[in-house]
């Protein structure tokens, strides 16, 4: 959206106080995530933009109460979104010819120096607790040569790493009569890119095979599988499509490649009807798998899903407390994990930098493996890939020299 504003000759902006228009693109994939969009909207139109059009899965679920909020222009649903520039802007989609533009770092605090390549949308599963496939619509793959513009684009624009993104991105080219190997063989074989990354990837869609891929060694080593949950059972009731049994035999077949990849993983802690033993199956299996890091949602209801119709809700206290719990296993074994590299020589794509006085600059980023690197030099190095020597564990993080 930004590339088709700036085609259309507008600027973008760093701070909501300089602009004339925001678009928000609202979450709903926790309670939590819908209230926090209502609250940026309220927020951008106290700071005076009078001009605000709100889309994605929060207002393609609640139009009429995103229509409410102050100064809201008007409301896209996703199913709209694809046009939300040309018609802001009352022009012809077919008067857009983007190929020119380059993608430029939105500017601000979060510049980004990964480009997140969208390559999918939607989801053909019925997960119990998931409300986004019902606000994102079946899944539909973008073509092959338009994801690879847009990663030529990305690599123009000097983006260092580009992601593939998707609602369920491992489903990509089901509708196309391919699969997503055939997608990341292309990305390598067609394009400059240096350093590639996948997103989310739900395990079925996956078989030992596919790990080949990365014997080319553009693409990271870190695969994030969500679990949701370590017990059968559970998993039964999720409507998720695997079992504890094939996801260990696929981590198994991903580490046999890769022995030092990283594994994140996302879980759910007290889904409806989960009961103490479904909860420490749960909790030995994450131990079990040594996941180098995750994150841990304690299970909101979402209206119209299966799951917040089931028996058996269990207490927020609760939910709260296992995912205290399961987050401190996660902890632990990202700790171990960490520690691991203390002494070896990695690249680090350098995403943030801050200037501290005498010291020079303080820059942060990530090595391919997804450990977070801090580092100092006398120069700022945003957007640049150093070798860096990593020498101790800093809570999260990995403090590091450049070589
Ligand atoms: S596979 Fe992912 S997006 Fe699809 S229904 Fe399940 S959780 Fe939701």
């Amino acid at each position: 959206m930004a590339r088709q504003f700036r085609a259309a000759g507008h600027e973008i902006v760093a701070y909501a106080e300089a602009a004339d228009m925001a678009v928000v693109n609202t979450c709903a994939v926790t309670t939590q995530a819908a209230s926090d969009s209502r609250s940026k909207i309220r927020n951008i139109a106290r700071a005076g933009v009078e001009q605000i059009i709100p889309t994605g899965c929060w207002t393609t679920l609640q139009p009429k109460e995103a229509a409410a909020l102050p100064n809201v222009l008007r409301v896209v649903t996703n199913d709209q979104k694809d046009s939300l520039v040309p018609t802001t802007l009352n022009l012809e989609p077919s008067t857009f010819d983007l190929e020119p533009i380059d993608r430029t770092p939105i500017p601000g605090l979060h510049r980004r120096t990964r480009a997140f390549i969208k390559v999918q949308d939607g989801c053909d599963n019925k997960c119990t607790f998931c409300i986004t496939t019902i606000a994102r619509g079946e899944g539909r793959s973008r073509p092959l040569a338009d994801v690879i513009s847009d990663i030529n684009s990305a690599l123009a624009g000097d983006s260092k790493e580009i992601v593939l993104t998707g609602v369920h991105l491992g489903s990509w080219g089901q509708d196309l009569n391919h699969h997503l190997r055939d997608l990341v063989n292309a990305i390598l074989r067609e394009t400059d890119v240096k350093r590639l990354r996948l997103s989310s990837l739900e395990p079925w869609d996956l078989d030992a095979d596919f790990f080949s891929l990365w014997n080319d060694k553009r693409l990271m080593p870190h695969l994030h599988l969500p679990l949701q949950s370590g017990s059968e059972s559970t998993l039964r009731r999720m409507a998720r499509k695997t079992t504890p049994a094939s996801f260990r035999e696929l981590v198994n077949a991903a580490r046999d490649v890769m022995p030092d990849a990283a594994i994140t993983t996302d879980i759910i802690a007290g889904f409806p009807g989960e009961t103490e033993e479904e909860f420490a199956e749960t909790l030995d299996f994450v131990k079990e798998m040594q996941f180098t890091g995750g994150h841990v949602f304690s299970y909101s209801p979402r209206p119209g899903t299966g799951a917040a119709k089931m028996k058996g809700q269990i207490k927020p206290e609760l939910r709260k407390r296992r995912n205290h719990i399961l987050q401190e296993a996660i902890e632990e074994s990202a700790k171990i994990y960490r520690e691991k590299f203390i002494g070896q020589k990695m690249s680090v794509l350098w995403e943030s930098t801050t200037e501290y006085g005498e010291y020079g600059w303080r820059m942060e980023g990530w090595t391919g493996n997804y450990l977070r690197v801090s580092a100092n030099a006398p120069s700022p190095r945003w957007n640049e890939v150093d070798e860096v020597e990593l020498q101790e564990v800093d809570g999260e993080k990995l403090k590091g020299a450049i070589l």
